[in-house]
């Protein structure tokens, strides 16, 4: 599922192929679009420029000239992809925006979660937190904000209204560079650990960033311990283990991410 990075990555690759450009047909291609994509909603695109796209946590906000703004979360699976108008489209498309320079941007989604809307602004996007990669972020907030938390640490990470953009993926991440366990209690982390918290968000934000760039040279790169269940800890050697918190996948080190 796409995170801070991977949306980040995706918002400054969008933004070459289309701030300044005009619409010049939009079209929804999966039913589940069809109910927030109506005829009229994407007649309303044709003749508009963009001039902005940003993002906040894992939303993706287009800004048209009209003063519009269309949301789009990739949910899952979904990316963008372009190619000359015209062109055989990739596989499993869902959304098509035509651009006056003859390229096409389409929204490609597998599993055909991704959404689409108008908004009227940033307030109607759910409740989210500061940006997790805010760098006026300080300890002493994280540690108030985390005060009256109930639950594990790896499970209070995932709330967007805490920090916006972490995932799975970056939770367990975080908490690995900071050696922290996925199960200690949230509200309880003593001050020295949410310093390293902190800390450790960065770094994995960072990496994946990092990442990101040299995923479009089209290298592969691991995760540090996400999707690592029984491979040697990076840091320690032991076996990465997998747990499974709020129904979703946690991966740590037994060894240096003790209680
Ligand atoms: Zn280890």
């Amino acid at each position: 599922m796409p995170e801070l990075p991977e949306v980040e990555h995706a918002v400054r690759r969008l933004r070459v192929a289309l701030v300044g450009r005009a619409i010049v047909r939009a079209r929804a291609l999966h039913r589940s679009l069809r109910r927030s994509m109506t005829p009229a909603r994407l007649r309303s695109l044709a003749g508009r420029t963009v001039r902005e796209v940003s993002r906040r946590g894992k939303h993706q906000l287009l800004h048209l000239d009209s003063g519009a703004l269309l949301h789009v979360h990739f949910r899952m699976t979904g990316d963008w992809e372009w190619h000359a108008t015209g062109a055989p489209s990739p596989a499993h498309v869902r959304f098509a925006l035509e651009l006056d320079d003859a390229t096409t941007v389409v929204l490609s989604d597998s599993r055909a979660l991704a959404t689409v809307a108008f908004v009227r602004g940033v307030a109607d996007l759910p409740a989210l937190g500061p940006e997790a990669d805010d760098p006026t972020l300080t300890a002493d907030w994280l540690r108030a904000a985390l005060r009256g938390r109930r639950g594990a640490i790896k499970t209070v990470l995932l709330d967007q209204r805490l920090l916006a953009g972490i995932g799975n993926i970056y939770a367990s991440e975080a908490l690995w560079h900071a050696q922290l366990s996925p199960r200690a209690s949230a509200a309880s982390l003593a001050p020295a650990r949410v310093t390293r918290l902190l800390a450790g968000i960065r770094k994995a934000l960072a990496r994946g960033m990092a990442r990101e760039g040299r995923h479009e040279e089209g290298e592969s790169h691991e995760f540090l311990v996400y999707d690592r269940e029984g491979a040697p800890c990076h840091r320690c050697g032991a076996a990465i283990r997998r747990l499974v918190q709020g129904q979703r996948s946690t991966y740590w080190c037994p060894r240096c991410q003790r209680v």
